[in-house]
């Protein structure tokens, strides 16, 4: 059976405790490998070997590390199938979706990063305070925290500008998909990066993770993950006065409008509901119609999401693979059995595929209003729910009636109402006429429950540095 170690220090390593946890090909629901179950002393260990690397790695020139960064992208597209093969194995995701789209995103996260250590630069402000320069120094070690939704695009997404930046990493990847962050930091070390630059220790949240974010000498800590986490991990870094970044939850209102060429873009506007069997924190689970087309629109998404080919991730036609384990099944079965008590109307879905793995059929719910559990908490499966608006002002109320504020997107041709909708509806990302569409230079992150902090581009550069000023007169 397939076994992934720690990687630290630029070797495998098996975790103090020799203990394994099981993982799991969700297509089929049977355990095909072992993921080592790490220990404070392992992040110890892997916190020592990056500040032992810290000096060295934070002194390469910023197009040296680029030059890296740049290497560790060719070997990982060259190698796109086998990674691609891997993140549906461990994931249950579309083989096709991860082939032409996720790998090569996490492909261009390194090559994007790798251009941002060139351009990052430091500002200066000449006025009547003299000659401001501020330095931007790197921290040091740093973590990275990530979850199982899209395991390698989220784990570079962090990896790539705290390297860029010149500091040294300890990366925890979620233990339900291991895989192709053990692949990477492999490849790493076949391309010859330096030992102790970048790390990986696997296990569980409590164990690994809090033992990570509470070690004295990572100075900060970038997490992507669920919000109750978010919270926890915020709780043991802020007496600690330890820089976090947390990119938490979300249930992202998608607002269409009678106008709007919403036929035309049904397509677009499915995938945003139940792309990556709606494992996606950007995906649009609430839905907000106009009155006028109600009836017509939901009439046309139950049709199509009825149509989504379901199956095997393996399978090039299918366009919906399994979810990822069978606690996050139960808990979206749960999900939607909670919106039924609250009287919602299942219009489409609701069933677990006959046959083995954690498979959801695509669920559309109607009649349920904002203050329902099902229209406030994140369920994170293929799950959406429909209500209707009769104005514009209406539908900026159902959009901001919930806590979370990560995305939204807004279907209408006028576009005065599109602008003034973006500049009231509390999210850290909008979208007019389209859904992730990603440049990744733009702030992204999200607001109230969502989180706290920005990445992307010079955001993460930032978060991964520490600014210096520094003074003289003229
Ligand atoms: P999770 O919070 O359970 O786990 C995320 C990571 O944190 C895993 O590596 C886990 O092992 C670790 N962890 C768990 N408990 C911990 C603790 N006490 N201390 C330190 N680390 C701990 O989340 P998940 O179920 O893996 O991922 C799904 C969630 O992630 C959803 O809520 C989704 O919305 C969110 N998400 C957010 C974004 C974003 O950019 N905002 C992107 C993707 C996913």
């Amino acid at each position: 059976m397939q076994q992934f170690a720690h990687w630290i220090d630029g070797k495998a390593r098996e975790a103090s405790t020799r203990r394994w946890l099981e993982v799991f090909d969700p297509a089929t629901g049977k355990r095909f490998a072992q993921v080592a179950e790490g220990s404070a002393e392992d992040v110890e260990d892997a916190v020592a070997a990056a500040a032992h690397a810290f000096p060295a790695w934070s002194s390469l020139a910023n197009s040296g590390r680029a030059r890296w960064l740049e290497r560790l992208a060719d070997a990982l597209e060259a190698r796109l199938d086998d990674f691609a093969h891997a993140e549906s194995r461990d994931g249950g995701k579309p083989f096709a979706l991860a082939r032409d789209v996720e790998i090569p995103r996490a492909v261009a996260n390194l090559r994007f990063f790798a251009h941002a250590a060139t351009q990052f630069a430091s500002e200066s402000h000449h006025g009547e305070a003299g000659l401001n320069y501020t330095l931007r120094q790197p921290l040091g070690v740093v973590a990275t925290i990530s979850p199982w939704n899209l395991p390698l695009y989220l784990f570079t997404w962090k990896i790539a500008p705290a390297l860029a930046a010149g500091n040294t990493v300890v990366a925890k990847p979620s233990e339900v998909t291991p895989m192709t962050a053990t692949m990477l930091v492999e490849l790493a070390a076949q391309i010859g990066m330096p030992d102790g630059v970048l790390n990986v220790v696997h296990g569980l949240g409590p164990g690994v993770g809090e033992a990570l974010v509470a070690h004295p000498r990572v100075k900060a800590v970038s997490f992507t993950g669920s919000t109750a986490v978010g919270r926890r991990i915020a709780g043991i870094a802020a007496p600690m006065l330890k820089k976090v970044s947390l990119e938490l939850g979300g249930k992202n209102p998608t607002l269409v409008f009678a106008d709007s060429d919403w036929r035309g873009q049904l397509d677009t506007i499915v995938r945003s509901a139940f792309q990556n069997s709606g494992q996606i924190c950007l995906c649009g689970s609430r839905i907000l119609v106009e009155r006028a087309i109600y009836i017509e629109f939901r009439d046309a998404l139950v049709e199509r999401a009825l149509a989504l080919p379901v199956g095997d991730p393996m399978d090039p036609d299918a366009r919906m693979g399994p979810l990822v384990s069978q606690a996050h099944f139960d808990k979206v079965v749960a999900g939607i059995a909670r919106a039924r008590e609250e009287g919602g109307r299942v219009l489409c879905g609701d069933n677990a595929l006959e046959r083995p793995g954690w498979f959801v059929a695509p669920t559309v719910i109607e009649g349920l209003g904002p203050d329902c559990a099902t229209n406030r908490e994140e369920i994170f499966g293929p799950v959406a729910t429909l209500q209707p608006f009769d104005d514009d002002s209406q539908a900026l109320a159902l959009a901001n009636a919930c806590e979370y504020g990560l995305a939204a997107s807004i279907w209408t041709r006028d576009l005065n109402r599109a602008h003034r909708l973006a500049a009231g509806i509390q999210a850290g990302i909008v979208w007019i006429n389209c859904w992730l569409m990603r440049d990744l230079r733009t702030p992204f992150g999200g607001m109230g429950q969502s989180g706290l902090g920005r990445e992307g581009g010079f955001e993460a550069m930032r978060f991964f540095t520490e600014p210096r000023n520094v003074g003289l007169s003229l």
